[in-house]
């Protein structure tokens, strides 16, 4: 599972992340909505070592990440367990980020090869078979720039699994395709919630939040302004910002 506390993070004189806390229990998919600025990429970005808190701490499985200071010490985490955590943590992000001068194989085996888990043999075996369960087996020779959005954020999808982590991170992974390509990345998305790993994705698709969240977070301003089951936030919310928001974005 993953937990944040009193999470505080600035940018210069800016303060965007103003004292969130959260507890998302393992297995479970986690949708986290909000206006454009209000924190959601930072607060994800510092579950990944991608962002370093200011105050507060963030343990993902019962480990410390990214910490400056919990219980009153400063914890250092040295470069080898950075590395060893964020192995188990997938990252996907809006922009597909693929290796453009690798074929789609070779971007999905790259981190089993970069991280010395697999052998050349063993890694492309594992990158069909993943390629195989986004649907793009028969795309494995082809280069990135030959897939539309859709199939490279599959591709992107299928690289976040290659080492198996426990928890998988998504920002946005649709508001950078065509409407018409949306829906086959979501599905995808949907197929993985039940896998019984603990996702996170921001997303303003609410009709995708209703039909795979455990739980909903609506965050504005760095702050959680209200948590619960879709059934609550998206259908019955209690707060007007809540509720402005949702008004804007159906
Ligand atoms: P969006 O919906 O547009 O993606 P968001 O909720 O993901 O927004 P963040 O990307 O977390 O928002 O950004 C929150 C605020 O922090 C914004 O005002 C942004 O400009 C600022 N910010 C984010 N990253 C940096 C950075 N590396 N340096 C300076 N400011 C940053
Ligand atoms: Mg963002």
């Amino acid at each position: 599972g993953v937990r944040v506390r009193n999470a505080h993070k600035a940018f210069g004189p800016h303060p965007v992340l103003k004292g969130i806390d959260l507890d998302l229990a393992p297995g479970t998919v986690t949708v986290v909505i909000g206006p454009s600025g209000s924190g959601k990429s930072t607060l994800l970005r510092t579950l990944n070592h991608l962002e370093t808190l200011d105050l507060g701490y963030v343990s993902v499985a019962g480990e410390l990440i990214g910490v400056r200071e919990h219980d009153g010490r400063l914890h250092e985490l040295s470069p080898r367990q950075v590395r060893r955590q964020r192995a188990r943590i997938g990252f996907v992000a809006q922009s597909f980020n693929l290796f453009p001068h690798l074929t789609v194989a070779a971007n999905v085996a790259e981190p089993l090869l970069a991280h010395k888990v697999a052998g050349w043999d063993a890694a492309y075996t594992k990158a069909y078979d993943l390629l195989d369960r986004v649907g793009l087996k028969h795309r494995c020779t082809d280069y990135p720039r030959q897939l539309s959005g859709g199939q490279q954020q599959r591709v992107a999808i299928a690289r976040a699994l290659a080492l198996e982590p426990d928890l998988l991170l998504f920002d946005e992974p649709t508001s950078a395709l065509d409407p018409e390509l949306v829906g086959e990345v979501l599905a995808v998305i949907k197929e993985l919630a039940r896998s019984g790993r603990t996702l996170v994705v921001v997303s303003h698709e609410i009709g995708f939040a209703r039909d795979v969240a455990d739980h909903v977070v609506f965050i504005d301003g760095g702050v959680v302004v209200e948590q619960g089951p879709p059934a609550q936030v998206l259908d019955h919310p209690q707060n007007a910002r809540t509720r402005e928001f949702l008004g804007k974005v159906r």
